[in-house]
């Protein structure tokens, strides 16, 4: 018999989708900002207590919203992680940002906190944190850091739907939150994001910038007899299709985040013990922390092993995946003129972290056939 591969992902769908889409389809009103992505904004606020969200095409719009709403110039620095997606950088080199890298702390993968102050210069604007897994970075130290030096704090939260910091929903800390809804993400639309935008000042001309530039959302609010260009913008809105796939998803929020953190539980219960024994790394969640079963990781002790576990479960038909490659290092940076540090905790987690399989529809006996496997390479290496 054949054995079935066990993917790294599999988008989960709730069955809803395609009903909503139709509705959509046939209201009439398929462009964006109508019925389904004000139910999605809704929902939001209702549920996160987030003060306004824009749903938009990608975490990666929301991000460069955030970059246009924090008026970046050129040669304006912003300290993010190393340790991330292109995209979080990308937002702010598009506008002429000079990245400047922080290190990942030893504990876990998010950034060390306590080396952003040495970092900032005159010319720093702001501080981008990246929830890593959806585990929140210790955001009083970064906000308070931002205080002292009237910097804008922008979350990279694309993991982190349901996480909180000390109870407080991750997004709504920092003057702007960033969601992700690509279909490698607890929930989903395909593509699509969102962004929170909780310092006051700043409402009114996202709603200008996702709208193209134009005050048509206040228009469709009967808040103006006729919309026109106000200021620079682009297209961040999504398509009622996209929105309402995306609210079949919401309906079924809680009930895919159960799922998931059960199969969370399941990998830290039967793997703490071996790995501790054997000097590897799992998730570590701070007393702060919430956890929502983003993503569960191993962090091998050393380039060698992690690649031959990802090899070994390949050959047993399990997928497991490594991320992200320090972006310090990446060819872009360096053929920018940036400058070449040392991030050793950044370059470990590059060179040692390994993704298990983890979503909706993984069955439990495709669990156990993983977590045998893993045990079984670990104990015998
Ligand atoms: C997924 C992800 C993004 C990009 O999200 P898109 O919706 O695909 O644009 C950005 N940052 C982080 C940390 C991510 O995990």
């Amino acid at each position: 018999m054949k054995t079935e591969t066990i993917p790294f992902n599999k988008p989960h769908l709730t069955g809803k989708e395609t009903t909503y889409i139709q509705d959509a389809v046939l209201s009439g009103k398929i462009s964006g900002n109508g019925k389904y992505t004000q139910k999605c904004h809704r929902f939001f606020e209702d549920r996160h207590g987030f003060k306004k969200c824009l749903l938009t095409t990608s975490c990666t719009d929301a991000l460069e919203m955030a970059a246009i709403l924090m008026d970046i110039q050129p040669e304006d620095e912003v300290i993010l992680p190393s340790f991330t997606f292109t995209s979080t950088a990308n937002a702010f080199v598009l506008r002429g940002a000079k990245l400047v890298f922080v290190d990942s702390s030893s504990e876990n993968p998010n950034m060390d906190v306590q080396l952003i102050e040495a970092l900032i210069t005159h010319k720093t604007k702001g501080i981008v944190v990246v929830h890593y897994a959806g585990i929140s970075c210790d955001m009083d130290v970064v906000m308070d850091i931002a205080e002292r030096y009237n910097l804008l704090v922008i979350e990279d939260a694309a993991q982190s739907i349901e996480s909180t910091f000390k109870g407080k929903p991750l997004g709504s800390i920092g003057h702007f939150g960033a969601f992700s809804f690509h279909e490698t993400k607890n929930v989903i639309s395909g593509e699509g994001g969102m962004l929170v935008v909780n310092d006051e000042r700043f409402i009114d001309r996202a709603e200008i910038i996702w709208e193209k530039g134009t005050n048509r959302a206040a228009f469709f609010r009967g808040e103006i007899e006729q919309y026109g260009w106000m200021d620079v913008g682009s297209s961040f809105l999504p398509s009622e299709v996209v929105s309402a796939f995306l609210f079949a998803q919401l309906e079924e929020l809680s009930e895919i985040q159960s799922r998931r953190m059960k199969i969370w539980k399941r990998y830290w219960d039967e793997l703490s013990e071996v790995c501790l024994a054997q000097n590897i790394q799992i998730p570590v969640i701070p007393d702060f922390a919430s956890n929502n079963a983003h993503i569960f990781y191993l962090v091998l002790p050393n380039r060698d092993l992690r690649d031959r576990l990802i090899q070994t479960l390949g050959d047993n038909h399990i997928l497991a995946v490594f991320h992200y490659q320090s972006l310090h290092k990446s060819d872009f940076f360096l053929k920018k003129g940036g400058t070449p540090r040392l991030l050793k905790n950044s370059d470990r987690y590059s060179d040692c972290l390994v993704r298990l399989p983890l979503y909706y529809d993984l069955q439990d006996e495709e669990q156990d056939r993983i977590l045998k496997c893993i045990k079984n390479i670990i104990e015998t290496r």
